[in-house]
């Protein structure tokens, strides 16, 4: 696990127990004395490792923003854009996937979430969200009021990351452009941006402890963050912070915010 997503761990667990009116944590002795210890000094940055830059011959296809994909036929622009994935060599991100995954749903949505990459699941069946955090993500979609279908689920980077780690900025730089043109002609209304990563992508801005539950804008379209459901599966008492986000965004669409309790129901399973 990254040291990154340790902190968010640890930073959402104490937030909630601070929430909750607790100012002691229970922590281990060894974690006492591991605070307790001088910090050892800081090794010197090594230089990141250069990522393998394809040759100009496999990257024949262009991720440019279409001008004019504003007024076009959002099935025919997706399906353009879904071709233009999955012939795309422009990262390294190409060389171990078995599909691309260039994200799914209503074409006219009012809702659009966009999370990090594709993980094991979704690489084998080329579809977004579709592995346990994607089933989690169905529960929260529904307990919203919306079916999958109504809404459109995509990610940062189209291709899985080896090992599902995290995106590196200069993947993340080489396919955003494949997730703006989507949005530009998607036009929803709100984007929930799901995690860290996500939140990044679409708008540089870093800690998603800090950021969730705080309205952004991408491109003039508002936009939410809120935890990833793979993070909610591993910190369920997170789940209670992200469904006041997505009840925020009930409010900003104009829809009926579900009664106290069954946003917990849609919610409550981690499988
Ligand atoms: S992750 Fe995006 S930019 Fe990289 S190869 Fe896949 S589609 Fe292309």
């Amino acid at each position: 696990m990254t040291i990154r997503r340790v902190l968010d761990g640890v930073e959402a667990y104490l937030r909630h127990e601070m929430d909750d009116g607790r100012v002691l944590a229970d922590v281990s002795p060894a974690v006492v004395r591991a605070l307790a210890a001088p910090l050892p000094p800081r090794r010197e940055k090594r230089k990141p490792a250069p990522v393998p830059v394809l040759t100009p011959t496999v990257d024949t296809v262009s991720p440019t923003v279409d001008p004019a994909v504003a007024g076009k036929d959002p099935v025919k622009v997706l399906a353009d854009i879904a071709g233009r994935v999955a012939e795309c060599r422009r990262c390294v991100l190409c060389k171990q996937r078995n599909r691309t995954v260039p994200g799914q749903g209503n074409p006219h949505p009012e809702l659009m979430f966009v999370g990090e990459g594709p993980g094991a699941d979704e690489d084998r069946q080329g579809l977004a969200f579709v592995g346990r955090a994607g089933q989690l993500l169905t529960r929260m979609i529904t307990a919203m009021g919306f079916t999958r279908d109504e809404v459109f689920i995509g990610n940062v980077v189209k291709c899985r990351p080896p090992d599902n780690r995290t995106p590196l900025p200069d993947e993340m730089e080489a396919c955003l452009p494949f997730l703006r043109e989507q949005i530009a002609v998607l036009k929803p209304r709100v984007i929930v941006a799901l995690g860290a990563t996500a939140v990044l992508g679409l708008t540089q801005a870093k800690g998603i402890c800090k950021l969730r539950g705080n309205w952004m804008l991408f491109d003039g379209i508002d936009l939410m963050p809120t935890f990833h459901p793979a993070y909610l599966l591993r910190n369920p008492p997170a789940k209670r912070e992200a469904w006041e986000d997505l009840k925020a965004v009930l409010v900003r669409l104009g829809r009926p915010v579900p009664p106290v309790g069954s946003g917990k129901s849609g919610q409550s399973s981690s499988g």
